[in-house]
């Protein structure tokens, strides 16, 4: 290999990288600023984007150059070969998958945008069916063009998590769904109902947002190299230098947010957090969405609503709003932020329910691509679904499979990762607090910096320079171990509602 094919494998790839990114802004801005009537063109925008992003990664001479970086692996740097493997995922998706699927599937997600946020708005799932079922055609033929062992659904959910499969997802799901449903009945029963209407009295969204930056800044977050804005849907979207962020605030909220602007935050961290060295390739972004969610969900969830990470902010939160919290502890704010009980919406679920709304989407998903269930009957098998696992059933689809943009989105394969997000989060912060013990006590005192700087070393300066499993083991030693989330679960929220476990998992399961 000359060094000249070497640079001009390293302009084609930041070409590609250029032409993605720009389609990022574009959709970050349909989300966000762009007037309704943008909404036509900005789908042919888009579909140009992808298809010219398409057409230069599966030209012929980047096939001829990866072919010859390939047979040369073994004289390239650690990170060269990573570029190499990650360019050559892409390139043989992309060989796989035929220009006008792709474009289509552009053009019609485009347009499914406008048609979920009507049919959600009006309840009603016929509005939105048409579309989905050509949605769903395309990726059952994409998981055809680009190939699987056991289930077409494998084909999809690799494009979120490399190599991740529903025997994986199965065996994850067997190991935490009985804690799930026991600590569930467990608290149902306990009925301790710790009252949180405060967090529901009217707040100035102006301060909710204050409180957020003020939140945001201790993380860590640069805001000369990101920044947030409002949209329906909150989502981190962007690389090194342009991290954007968004968050969706109620005046009936007080704390929602807070918590939504910390997840997408623990995102933006990560992308901020890519060595530059890494810049204008795709090694430039997080490993995997699993991995990717892991850093949201620890920030949301392992510090944001963690008893000692309100021993420093509390009080500057009851400053700020002193109507709403005079007369609140602090314990009886950290027991109403962390109130499990089931509910319809996801995003607004609490950590024990969480994974079980995640169970019934990958659950449909599944049947959905296998052929075995039909677009029409998608509302029914939902509503039966979580009526199973959760004891509820919706009165209307907007409260049930109306939900969620991902399908909209054109992505199917994609919740799963979410599940595991949680898992590699308890591994990670258990990890960390192995390494550092003092790390509590850093927390107590509003002080996050020395978690950021340790998951900036251990995770975030790689980007995709390793698989997930191959960063899980390098990180803490060990493949994805859902006993960790499961012993996080039991010690935090057993105690808060005085639930035993079962004497199985009482005992803490030597993990290393
Ligand atoms: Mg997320």
């Amino acid at each position: 290999m000359t060094h000249a094919k070497w640079a001009e494998f390293k302009q084609r790839v930041g070409e590609i990288h250029d032409l993605n990114a720009a389609s990022g802004v574009l959709s970050w801005d349909l989300e966000t600023m762009m007037p309704a009537k943008g909404a036509d063109n900005r789908a042919q925008q888009l579909s140009t984007l992808s298809a010219l992003s398409h057409r230069l990664m599966t030209d012929e001479a980047m096939g001829a150059l990866l072919k010859t970086l390939r047979k040369d692996a073994a004289k390239l740097s650690a990170v060269e070969a990573a570029l190499v493997r990650e360019v050559g995922r892409e390139f043989d998706r992309a060989t796989k998958l035929p220009e006008a699927l792709v474009q289509q599937m552009s053009e019609i997600t485009a347009k499914a945008h406008a048609l979920w946020v009507e049919a959600r708005q009006k309840q009603d799932f016929k509005l939105f069916e048409p579309v989905l079922s050509q949605i769903v055609t395309l990726n059952q033929q994409m998981a055809d063009c680009l190939g699987y062992e056991g289930s077409p659904y494998n084909a999809l959910m690799d494009l979120y998590e490399p190599g991740l499969t529903t025997q994986t997802v199965d065996a994850v799901f067997g190991a935490i769904k009985p804690h799930l449903v026991q600590l569930v009945s467990g608290i149902t029963q306990s009925k301790s109902s710790p009252e949180r209407s405060f967090l529901h009295t009217k707040s100035s969204l102006d301060k909710q947002w204050q409180f957020s930056i003020q939140v945001l800044t201790a993380m860590g977050f640069d805001f000369e190299g990101g920044r947030m804005d409002k949209a329906p849907h909150p989502f981190c979207t962007g690389a090194q230098g342009d991290v954007r962020l968004t968050t969706r605030l109620f005046e009936e909220d007080l704390v929602s947010s807070l918590f939504s602007s910390m997840h997408e935050a623990g995102h933006g961290l990560y992308e901020q957090g890519v060595s530059p060295d890494l810049t204008r390739t795709p090694l430039s972004e997080g490993t995997s969405l699993g991995i990717h969610e892991s850093q949201s969900r620890m920030w949301e969830n392992l510090v944001g609503r963690s008893r000692p990470f309100w021993g420093h902010f509390y009080p500057r939160l009851k400053a700020m709003f002193p109507k709403q919290l005079n007369r609140v502890s602090v314990e009886r704010f950290y027991k109403a932020i962390n109130v499990v009980q089931p509910s319809f919406i996801r995003v607004e679920s609490d950590e024990v329910t969480y994974n079980l709304h995640i169970l019934l989407r990958y659950e449909l998903e599944r049947d959905i691509i296998e052929g075995k269930l039909k677009v029409k009957d998608i509302p029914k098998a939902w509503n039966a679904k979580m009526t199973e696992l959760l004891g509820i059933t919706p009165t209307n689809d907007a409260q049930g499979c109306l939900q969620d943009i991902h399908w909209a989105h054109g992505s199917f394969g994609y919740f799963p990762t979410y599940t595991l997000g949680n898992l590699y989060a308890s591994q990670f912060f258990h990890t960390a607090q192995q390494a550092m013990p003092s790390l509590t006590t850093h927390i107590q005192r509003g002080n996050l910096a020395p978690l950021r700087a340790w998951l900036q070393e251990q995770i975030h300066q790689y980007g995709k320079q390793y698989t997930p499993d191959e960063l899980v083991q390098r990180v803490t030693g060990e493949s994805l171990n859902p006993q960790y989330f499961i012993d996080y679960l039991w010690q935090k929220f057993g105690g808060l509602y005085g639930v035993t476990p079962p004497v199985a998992v009482k005992k803490l399961v030597k993990h290393r």
